[in-house]
């Protein structure tokens, strides 16, 4: 099973109530990857980076099955930079520095290795980036999944909604599916959401778990509670990896099988706030991965007698 991934490999610093990195990997695609990783072989990766992005973290990816094919090395600029601050909660930030950088000329190609692939998880890039990757595919994937952030509903929203005509599943935060739907409630915002192109919607509520809509159901998955939150950067994108992940493995799309691979999503996202950076996520097995979705399992089991 195929799955192409796409977005951006970057450095991050990171300043949360508790600590503080000046200089670590991130961005939106490594975090999707690894976490993919562990549920199919092949993850096609379409990215660029620039000079400054570490050689070890490539092979690093590569060693987990992740083809870099896609990925654009540029010689003479830097890599994607993103900066942000928690709030003592931990479930806001703001966005202190965005340099672009490599991705200011940033036009990706699909490699032809690439083409026929039957899932495509369009990491948060900007909009008309996604939209160029989804109209080099040949074939249409089976499901494509994107994620997308506030910072695009400001600058380029008109190509945001072009792309969301193309799409089956939207994950978005809950302030960020407020924006784009202009609607307080989040039920009534995933109508509006979803009659702008997506079949499915996912909203992330960060500690307080994920909802899923399709038509008129909704299904809600809860976040691990943690004693502690180290980092939640990429929780998000590890989300939105472990659930095309299992997705991609197992090869049903039906709201079903999402149900659980938004539980899957969830289980990936509680290591990867574990840590600082993509770090927790390299050091994890497929038994961690089981464990924790037990807890899941009883996190939410519960008998009732209806009278
Ligand atoms: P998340 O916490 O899941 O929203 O993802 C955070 C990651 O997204 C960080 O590692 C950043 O490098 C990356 N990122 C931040 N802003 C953007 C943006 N505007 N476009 C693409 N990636 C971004």
């Amino acid at each position: 099973m195929s799955l192409i991934t796409v977005g951006t490999m970057a450095f991050d610093a990171i300043e949360t109530p508790f600590g503080k990195v000046e200089k670590i990997i991130g961005g939106s695609a490594t975090y999707v990857a690894y976490a993919a990783s562990n549920f199919i072989n092949k993850v096609q990766q379409i990215s660029i980076v620039g000079y400054d992005f570490p050689e070890d973290e490539m092979q690093e990816m590569k060693k987990r099955g992740i083809i870099m094919e896609g990925v654009e090395v540029v010689p003479d600029k830097k890599s994607f930079f993103w900066s942000g601050r928690y709030h003592l909660d931990m479930n806001t930030r703001d966005t202190l520095i965005t340099d672009l950088n490599v991705l200011e000329d940033f036009n990706p190609i699909v490699p032809e290795s690439y083409q026929g692939t039957e899932f495509l998880m369009l990491g948060n890039l900007m909009p008309k980036l996604q939209l160029s990757v989804i109209n080099q595919l040949r074939v249409r994937p089976k499901l494509i999944v994107l994620d997308t952030m506030n910072f695009w509903m400001d600058i380029a929203l008109d190509d945001l909604k072009a792309v969301l005509k193309k799409i089956d599943v939207l994950l978005v935060n809950d302030g960020e599916a407020r924006q784009l739907s202009g609607e307080v409630s989040l039920v009534k915002a995933a109508k509006v959401i979803m009659n702008m192109g997506p079949r499915f919607l996912i909203i992330k509520k960060g500690e307080h778990g994920a909802l899923l809509f399709h038509e008129n159901h909704v299904f809600f998955a809860p976040a691990l509670p943690l004693e502690e939150v180290f980092d939640p950067t990429g929780a998000g994108d590890t989300f939105a990896g472990g659930f095309i992940g299992y997705l991609a493995k197992t090869k049903d799309i039906s709201f079903e099988n999402m149900k659980t691979a938004i539980i899957v999503g969830s289980a990936m996202a509680s290591f990867c706030v574990e840590k600082f950076g993509p770090d927790r996520l390299k050091e994890i097995s497929k038994a961690d991965i089981d464990e924790r979705l037990s807890e899941f399992v009883q996190l939410v089991n519960f008998d009732i007698d209806l009278v």
